[in-house]
């Protein structure tokens, strides 16, 4: 490996996109920086902030957490705390809650653990063995995102920060195109916009590739959960995996560039899709129809229980 182009230390990473060699301080500068400057972009701090941080344990959450910590933590008009989703999938979830408590406490933020038994009577475990009609994490994905906005609530955050990295948001993006839906691109956040009942998500990682956030977890030996979902390998949006890191390997930056081409489209987005108009579902969570999509999954698999 040749030396730092900032320092001539030891480089211990070569940046394709950007032809860059970087030590580890400089390295972790870079990460750094990058999320600061989406920090900015995405959020008017005015002081008086509270931040709730959605910390599953494993790398891209607990990176999350850690440099939002280092760059808000310091400010003494912010409150920064951990909300972790208990899905109820074991021999998975059991090892990450303790790690994430033990992070949270080493760096004096609250840690909540908010689970699907206790909101929703039935465990992620549960509905993959009850639901065959949908991927599990079809279910997970809406049943967690409303379980973290009503941690986050109660725990009256103003903003909700998720562990997105690049390659998410790029596989997110062309899901979005590949099945025509242009209202859901829309909608992809960062959200800017305070709608009722909805705590606006932010995503500080999103222009960091998924390697540069493991690769910060090990330079800044952070401790976090590497086991994989036994769900994951269902997900639909493996396929968009590799084709996002197939692309990114032939044209380094393509990543960025899709990240690019995303921000300059998504104001006309955003007119041709205002946020809509929310109602309130029986549970109490806003919906854009009759019923919140959580309360609809949880009847299905209860139907389907009792066939
Ligand atoms: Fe949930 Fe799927 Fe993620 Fe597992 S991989 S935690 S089931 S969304």
């Amino acid at each position: 490996m040749s030396s730092c182009d900032k320092c001539r230390g030891k480089a211990i990473v070569h940046i394709k996109y950007s032809g860059a060699h970087l030590c580890k301080t400089h390295f972790s500068d870079f990460v750094e920086k990058r999320v600061r400057h989406e920090l900015r972009k995405q959020m008017d701090l005015k002081g008086g902030e509270r931040i709730a941080i959605a910390v599953s344990g494993g790398k891209d959450s607990t990176v999350t957490q850690h440099i939002v910590h280092k760059i808000l933590g310091p400010r003494r008009s912010m409150d920064l705390c951990a909300i972790t989703v208990d899905e109820g999938i074991g021999g998975y979830r059991e090892s990450s809650i303790p790690l994430v408590a033990k992070n949270s406490s080493h760096l004096g933020m609250e840690h909540i653990v908010v689970s699907f038994e206790d909101l929703y009577g039935i465990t992620i475990d549960e509905i993959a063995r009850t639901e065959h009609g949908l991927a599990t994490c079809s279910f997970c994905g809406v049943m967690r995102r409303r379980a973290m906005n009503l941690a986050a609530k109660d725990w009256r955050a103003t903003h909700l920060a998720t562990g997105l990295n690049l390659d998410d948001t790029c596989q997110s993006i062309l899901m979005s195109f590949a099945r025509g839906d242009i209202e859901r691109l829309a909608r992809l956040g960062p959200h800017r916009k305070v709608q009722k009942g909805l705590v606006p998500r932010i995503q500080p990682l999103r222009s960091i590739p998924e390697s540069e956030s493991t690769l910060y977890a090990v330079a800044n030996e952070l401790e976090y959960h590497d086991l994989e979902c036994p769900y994951a390998p269902e997900a639909l949006r493996n396929q968009y995996r590799t084709v996002i890191s197939q692309l990114e390997d032939k044209s380094p930056g393509t990543r960025h560039s899709m990240l690019k081409s995303y921000d300059s489209i998504l104001p006309a987005l955003s007119k041709m899709f205002p946020p809509s108009a929310l109602r309130t579902c029986s549970c109490g969570e806003p919906t854009n129809s009759d019923k919140c999509k959580a309360c609809e999954f949880v009847e299905r698999v209860e139907r389907e229980r009792l066939t």
